[in-house]
């Protein structure tokens, strides 16, 4: 089998759009969608990925501003940041990029973010509202992968889904999604005994456990439809002999940069037994981009009953 590809930077772009045209029609009204992210500590990832955050968000006509903080910042300094932030009528959504430097509690800081002002849908309250159903931001990247799955036609309703990961931000949240969508859903995790053959169950398989290439042909059933969210670097020759084998672009691509990225999926693999896919790059993290645009819009409109 040949498996077709979930262009998951098609509908991200699509989101965008339509996230544009909602922030300015709220700014013919008088309402600039207001974005802050605060990042602490120089983790290079983390860098890149507040400016593409920044830069998106001015492009969807979102005001975004990114403060900075060095990895000396203490966690008395971050709450006062984040009081500060939630008292400002002109900030709608707030982001606080993780991994925060160490000896920061990450969970004091992401309770201390107005429920109302929690654009990644990390608070407790707002994790204990999607659960029950009831109106609340859901978590960027399970938001951006519903939202692909329905714009791409993707059955859901009495399938068997396998969500292989149970992160606070990715598995629990991807799970309660789907079986809200009437899907029956497993959750698999790092204690799961047999898990390729659990996984072999599922119609649709979500893999979100940072492992690259982990997920291979003895996982997924033919036919089914698997969405990898994972984003490893692998820096070794015999790491991408593994994920790429052949495959000489890749090759190449590693002897000129020093490193690929590769997905929690064998990227060989599920183009052999799957149905549908979503590559890695330009699968899930152009969505979780577009989510993140599409809930401050959304915050902006709850907060200000518009
Ligand atoms: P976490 O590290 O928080 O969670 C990983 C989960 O995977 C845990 O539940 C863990 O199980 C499980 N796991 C780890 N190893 C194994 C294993 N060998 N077998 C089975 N289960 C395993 O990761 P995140 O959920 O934050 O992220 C997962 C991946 O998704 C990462 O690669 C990350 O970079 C990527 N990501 C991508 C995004 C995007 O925009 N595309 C956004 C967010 C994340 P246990 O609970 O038992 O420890």
């Amino acid at each position: 089998m040949t498996a077709t590809i979930l262009d998951g930077a098609k509908v991200a772009a699509d989101i965008r759009r339509e996230t544009a045209d909602a922030a300015a029609a709220l700014a013919s009204r008088g309402f600039v969608p207001g974005l802050s992210v605060i990042v602490a500590g120089d983790d290079p990832a983390s860098q890149v990925y507040v400016r593409n955050k920044e830069k998106s968000a001015r492009e969807a006509g979102i005001r975004a501003e990114t403060l900075r903080f060095p990895a000396t910042v203490t966690e008395a300094m971050l709450l006062a940041e984040i009081g500060r932030l939630n008292a400002d009528e002109e900030v709608d959504a707030i982001l606080v990029q993780l991994p925060l430097p160490g000896g920061i509690q990450s969970s004091r800081i992401l309770e201390a973010i107005d429920p109302a002002k929690d654009v990644d849908g990390f608070h407790p309250v707002n994790a204990g509202r999607l659960v029950q159903g009831k109106r609340a931001p859901v978590p960027c990247t399970p938001a951006g992968i519903m939202e692909l799955l329905r714009r791409e036609d993707v059955p859901l309703r009495g399938v068997r889904a396998v969500v292989l990961g149970r992160s606070d931000i990715v598995g629990k949240p991807m799970a309660t999604l789907l079986t809200k969508a009437d899907a029956t859903v497993t959750v698999a995790h790092s204690k799961t005994r047999d898990l390729p053959a659990i996984c072999r169950e599922a119609d649709l398989l979500v893999a979100a456990i940072g492992r690259p290439a982990f997920v291979t042909a003895e996982f997924i059933r033919p036919g089914a439809v698997v969405v990898d969210v994972g984003i490893n670097r692998i820096a070794t020759a015999a790491e991408v002999a593994r994920c790429f084998p052949g495959d000489e672009a890749k090759t190449e691509a590693f002897a000129a940069k020093g490193s690929l990225l590769v997905g929690d999926v064998h990227p060989a693999d599920v183009k052999e037994r799957a149905s549908r896919y979503t590559p890695v790059p330009g699968g899930v993290g152009p969505l979780t981009i577009a989510l993140l645009l599409s809930n401050t819009v959304d915050l902006c409109r709850a907060r200000r009953r518009l």
